[in-house]
């Protein structure tokens, strides 16, 4: 029997919770559902929603979008991103374009696309001129990009990849103690495409509480229920409470192109550092833009992991403040003056505060 939201709300006000409680969410859709149906506030005091890791855009690292940047305006390439990308600000000179917007609006060929297909079909179409596919983006991202590699893609298609898996990020966080938190609540996306048992290991190796989440506030309370419940018995569990598409092995053809055409490697998360296990690299060198175009990294080496000044986007990111905590919320960065990235991305929690009426 699948309970309304007030049910599950009902529920978790009876379980006997008094002290405070941390539980942290890594998804941008979880977060912007959470802001959107009020579920903060609806909960007992006592127990906090962290959003955390979720956003691919807020930690894709400065030389990577500087790469792209250059990509577009040096190499004269066209250029397609995922739209949220293109007006992500990087530290540069006042000279220099500080996004794939203003170098855009300087000449370069840049186009937002909304899927991986988009970016073949734009290839196909320009067989004449080199196109670089700027992927950024977590598993479900990758996922599609692997399928159209394994595929078979044009010879002028090369693709900037700067592809992350979440579950390292969570993991650093639990072994660094930068971030605390009592229970996780999964990402339902990623474990429908990487599997459920990827997240096992928040129960048998930190002993918490852990449960996957669909996007419905009905699914994000069933996983609040599940880990409150668990905390206040003592008894830790994975708990998939999205079994309309989370299965325990998840997506096997997913995976399979994911090995195939990809390998994890060491990674930088922007304003983190590197995080070991944590990003995908490209198997085919043929089509690799950072192996076929000049490499832009020496350049760029300075920037890596920089945020602008006063953007404190990385312990937004970390779980470590609230994004209105945050010096320049609301008054110097808002969505129309983004400073850092996590007001520019639909999936960043400080826009997805904002948007949702939070103001300081
Ligand atoms: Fe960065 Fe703006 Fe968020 Fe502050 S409010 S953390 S500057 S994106």
């Amino acid at each position: 029997m699948s309970l309304t939201a007030q049910q599950w709300l009902e529920k978790i006000r009876a379980l006997p919770i008094s002290t405070p409680l941390k539980i942290m969410n890594i998804c941008g859709g979880h977060e912007r559902s959470i802001t959107a149906a009020g579920i903060r506030g609806a909960l007992p005091p006592q127990i906090e929603l962290i959003p955390g890791p979720g956003c691919p855009v807020c930690i894709c690292p400065e030389e990577d979008i500087y790469a792209a940047i250059q990509l577009a305006l040096r190499d004269k390439v066209i250029l397609v991103a995922f739209g949220d990308m293109l007006r992500v600000p990087i530290n540069v000179s006042k000279t220099e374009a500080r996004s794939l917007e203003q170098a855009k609006a300087l000449g370069g060929d840049i186009r937002p696309i909304a899927s991986p297909m988009e970016a073949l079909h734009i290839a196909q179409q320009n067989r004449e001129k080199p196109v670089v596919f700027f992927a950024a983006g977590f598993e479900t991202t990758m996922a599609p990009v692997a399928a159209l590699l394994a595929q078979g893609i044009p010879d002028n298609l090369y693709i900037l990849l700067s592809g992350r898996l979440t579950y390292p990020a969570v993991a650093m966080l639990l072994e660094t103690k930068q971030a605390v938190f009592h229970a996780l609540v999964a990402p339902g996306h990623v474990a429908t495409i990487m599997g459920a048992q990827e997240w096992a290991f928040i129960v048998t190796q930190h002993q918490l509480p852990c449960a996957i989440a669909g996007f419905t506030p009905e699914s994000l309370l069933a996983a609040f229920y599940s880990t409150l419940r668990q905390y206040s018995s003592h008894h830790y569990f994975l708990d998939n409470c999205y079994p309309q598409l989370v299965t325990p092995t998840g997506n096997q053809t997913a995976q399979r192109y994911l090995i195939e055409t990809m390998d994890i490697v060491d990674a930088n998360w922007r304003g983190i550092g590197i995080i070991p296990h944590s990003g995908f690299a490209l198997k085919d060198s043929q089509h690799d833009a950072r192996l076929h175009f000049p490499n832009y990294a020496n350049e760029s080496r300075l920037r890596a992991g920089q945020m602008p000044a006063g953007c404190d986007c990385a312990s937004v990111v970390l779980g470590k403040i609230y994004p209105n905590q945050c010096r320049l919320y609301g008054t110097a960065c808002a969505p129309r003056h983004p400073i850092g990235p996590c007001m520019v991305s639909d999936e960043g929690a400080c826009r997805i505060w904002w948007s949702g009426g939070v103001r300081q």
